[in-house]
């Protein structure tokens, strides 16, 4: 999934305490936040289930945590799912001090982990392709990630399309939620619908804005709320789901602080993964009006 950047030091980072205290404030209002998109959240099970779908994932492991009980319930349902993975997933440990892995063995990991979860997904071998964008690159590649989606669409024609979060505070999930709302902006003939799955966007780094504790969380509890009363959401249930879900996330291993070659590797803490055990996916549904910046 590639870690978020480190965010720059907090004031009162020497009284461990306290800080302890506004991490705790922070995980609160991440499952407000949560519950909030819930609670206003359509009920669309039923009817997604049969809707073929193009699934665009910026990291392996983003497809699982976002879209894992999605792509299981349509695939039960013998609907077409196709996964794009956009990046090489070469980058996901840079900020580890112990790094033994090259970054080609890392992305070929990544690869046969991504392989392995989507088969417990019930996807087909050939209805994923990775397009080896180098990890961390995805800003500058946005044109090309388009038409790399258009192509996509055109072969497969979706009648939905999912990709991560505008508000994920990762630059590459950023870089990918543009390239499908322009890609979506330019489609001929029947254009698909298009949703987004929050990765980051549960994790109040991607709301906070960085300088004092107080100030960045009023910020970023402000923004969540904005953003909680205007987006529009849907939910799936995936009670019945969880179990493959988990086991597909499971085959994650490098990104879970699970790879035998680098015991001190950390993996994705379970206050983050909270937000995608639950018994439904959350997903925003992006208006027409909203395709074009
Ligand atoms: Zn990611």
């Amino acid at each position: 999934m590639t870690e978020l950047a480190p965010q720059a030091t907090r004031p009162s980072a020497s009284r461990p305490l306290r800080q302890r205290a506004w991490q705790q404030a922070e995980e609160t209002a991440c499952r407000l936040f949560h519950t909030a998109l819930h609670l206003k959240a359509r009920d669309m099970t039923a009817r997604t289930a049969l809707r073929p779908a193009l699934v665009l994932a910026p990291h392996a492991d983003d497809e699982t945590l976002g879209c894992g009980g999605l792509i299981a319930l349509k695939r039960q349902a013998g609907t077409p799912v196709t996964v794009l993975m956009a990046t090489d997933g070469s980058a996901s440990h840079r900020y580890e001090r112990t790094l033994q892995t090259s970054p080609d063995k890392l992305a070929a990991l990544r690869e046969t982990e991504t392989r392995r979860a989507c088969r417990r997904l019930g996807l087909d071998a050939n209805s994923l392709y990775f397009l080896g964008f180098q990890d961390g690159s995805l800003e500058a590649s946005e044109r090309r990630l388009s038409a790399a989606i258009l192509s996509s669409v055109a072969q497969m024609q979706p009648q939905e399309i999912y990709v991560c979060a505008r508000s994920d505070g990762h630059p590459d999930h950023q870089a990918l939620a543009r390239a499908a709302r322009q890609a979506v902006a330019a489609c001929k003939g029947p254009v698909p619908v298009l949703y987004e799955y929050p990765v980051w966007s549960y994790d109040f780094r991607s709301w906070r804005r960085p300088g004092s504790n107080t100030a960045g969380f009023l910020h970023g509890t402000a923004a969540m709320l904005r953003a909680a009363l205007a987006w529009r959401m849907f939910a799936v249930g995936i009670a019945d789901l969880r179990v493959q879900k988990a086991h597909a996330l499971a085959a994650h291993r490098s990104q879970l602080g699970l790879y035998d070659a680098e015991p001190h590797w950390s993996g994705l803490p379970e206050r983050f993964l909270w937000h995608f055990h639950t018994r439904h996916e959350l997903f925003r549904r992006i208006d027409r009006k909203e395709l074009t910046p």
